[in-house]
């Protein structure tokens, strides 16, 4: 018999309208999801019946390479109302390129995931998070400035240690329940997160959380102009 850490009644929560960073505050038993770095075939799409099963939304912040390799899927993530944002394109740490690379890094990521959503129907949400949660100072102010959302983790599942399903399952609970909400990160890129979440989630129901659904306020705006008004500062050039 699980513990009943709280009281709503449905595990589906509120969507939450971000417009930026400091928009995203949890009320006790809220929970995020994010899943970083797909999307991948034969991930990804097993990830997506079990959040439908569950009836929950997630946000995915694609790699722009990934999301290139796979546009279909990352219009299917679109389509089946999850939020798509950006991760940059090849997910190099930012912390070791100068600011111009950096800045062009997350420019070309983010262009890739909105080339791949053309046509679906579906527009790219503005929220990106750093690879390896690695920023700088330089790198934060100028995302916040702009429209770009910059989305942190509360709680890191580890789901890229060779740990097993269940263990991620449990760590993450545990950490989950210590904090009382949180942004949860995940990877759809490994077999163990698609083995785990269908219990996850089932555990974060009978534990009385709900799942909040992140949406960009002014629907699906982007930051191409603050990026590129800072490229061509750095550039010298207007
Ligand atoms: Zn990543």
């Amino acid at each position: 018999m699980p513990n009943r850490l709280f009281g709503h009644s449905s595990l589906a929560g509120r969507t939450l309208a971000v417009a930026s960073t400091a928009d995203i505050v949890l009320r006790p038993g809220e929970v995020i999801l994010t899943f970083d770095d797909g999307p991948r075939a034969g991930k990804t799409p097993a990830i997506l019946d079990t959040l439908d099963r569950y009836g929950v939304k997630a946000t995915f912040l694609m790699l722009g390479s990934a999301a290139r390799a796979n546009p279909a899927l990352a219009q299917q993530v679109a389509q089946r109302g999850h939020t798509v944002g950006s991760h940059t394109y090849s997910h190099v740490d930012l912390g070791t390129l100068d600011r111009q690379a950096a800045l062009e890094e997350i420019a070309k990521g983010e262009a890739a995931v909105s080339a791949a959503l053309a046509g679906s129907g579906e527009a790219m949400s503005p929220f990106f998070r750093f690879p390896y949660l690695s920023q700088t100072g330089y790198l934060r102010t100028t995302l916040l400035q702009g429209d770009l959302v910059v989305l942190d983790v509360d709680i890191d599942s580890k789901d890229y240690y060779s740990d097993s399903a269940q263990a991620v399952a449990e760590r993450t609970l545990e950490r989950l329940d210590a904090r009382g909400s949180g942004i949860v990160l995940f990877h759809d890129i490994h077999q163990r997160t698609v083995d785990m979440l269908p219990d996850f989630l089932a555990e974060l129901s009978a534990r009385g959380y709900s799942v909040v659904t992140l949406a960009p306020k002014n629907g699906g705006v982007f930051a191409r102009s603050i990026i590129t008004a800072e490229l061509d500062a750095l550039r010298g050039g207007y």
